[in-house]
């Protein structure tokens, strides 16, 4: 597998092209960025922690049956994925209330609904990612309403098995983000990361902090609850 041109430079990561048209390589930085690129920085060691991270959360899926575009981990810094065009929605879920739902609903945070709460957000950095409801969607040509029924199905799916992993380290799902791509098949599978820049994840004893919002909000020790993560995922990953 040869890397080749540069395709795409995002916030966190970089897309490489390779000789095979269908495949990508993904480098994960170790830049960090939030509300909508006004605060950035340099987390040294970040971009190692999130690719080994997403690398087992993507097993995961594929172990229980999620579609994505997940081949291999190729080295600390790159996987190895399948080639797909991004529909530019972002998939929000939320188990317990926080970040913005919180804000905008003035609800407080650490609320527990009785549901499982999906949000679609329009992928647009100019306007601020809008929410959007499925209607939107459909009329800005993203998706059809049946392919949103497929993708509703699939993120309750991986919803219930990320939160079961995670419940199994001690760490509560309190919501996250994914992204959906389409393969040259036509295809919709998972795509882009899953780590703690994505997700919120809280220790169930402590109710510490161990994601992204240690950043967004000066907690410090951003590395080292990264690090937690990782270690836990991998000792239960090491257990099979
Ligand atoms: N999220 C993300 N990228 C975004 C917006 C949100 O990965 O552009 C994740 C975020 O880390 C959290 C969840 O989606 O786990 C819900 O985020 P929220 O809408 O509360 O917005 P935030 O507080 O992150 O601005």
């Amino acid at each position: 597998m040869k890397q080749l041109e540069l395709l795409y430079e995002g916030k966190a990561k970089q897309v490489y092209a390779t000789d095979d048209s269908e495949r990508i390589i993904v480098r994960f930085k170790d830049t960090a960025t939030a509300y909508n690129n006004l605060k950035k920085a340099v987390i040294a060691n970040k971009g190692l922690l999130n690719n080994d991270i997403s690398a087992m959360l993507y097993r995961h899926l594929e172990a229980a049956g999620i579609c994505t575009h997940f081949i291999e981990k190729l080295n600390e810094r790159d996987q190895l994925c399948r080639r797909v065009s991004i529909i530019p929605i972002e998939v929000i879920v939320r188990n317990i209330v926080a970040g913005t739902m919180a804000q905008r609903l003035g609800m407080e945070e650490g609320t527990r609904p009785s549901n499982t709460i999906i949000d679609l957000c329009y992928k647009r950095d100019d306007l601020g990612d809008p929410l959007i409801n499925d209607d939107h969607a459909v009329a800005l040509g993203l998706v059809t309403y049946g392919e949103l029924k497929g993708i509703y199905a699939t993120t309750r799916r991986i919803n219930e098995a990320l939160t079961a992993l995670f419940d199994r380290v001690g760490i509560t799902l309190v919501d996250f983000k994914i992204e959906y791509g389409r393969t040259s098949g036509g295809g919709i599978i998972l795509a882009d990361e899953l780590s703690p820049d994505t997700c919120r994840l809280w220790d169930k004893q402590t109710g510490e902090k161990l994601d992204k919002d240690r950043f967004r909000r000066d907690l410090g020790k951003i590395i080292e609850a990264y690090g937690e993560i990782d270690r836990r995922l991998k000792r239960l990953e090491e257990e099979f």
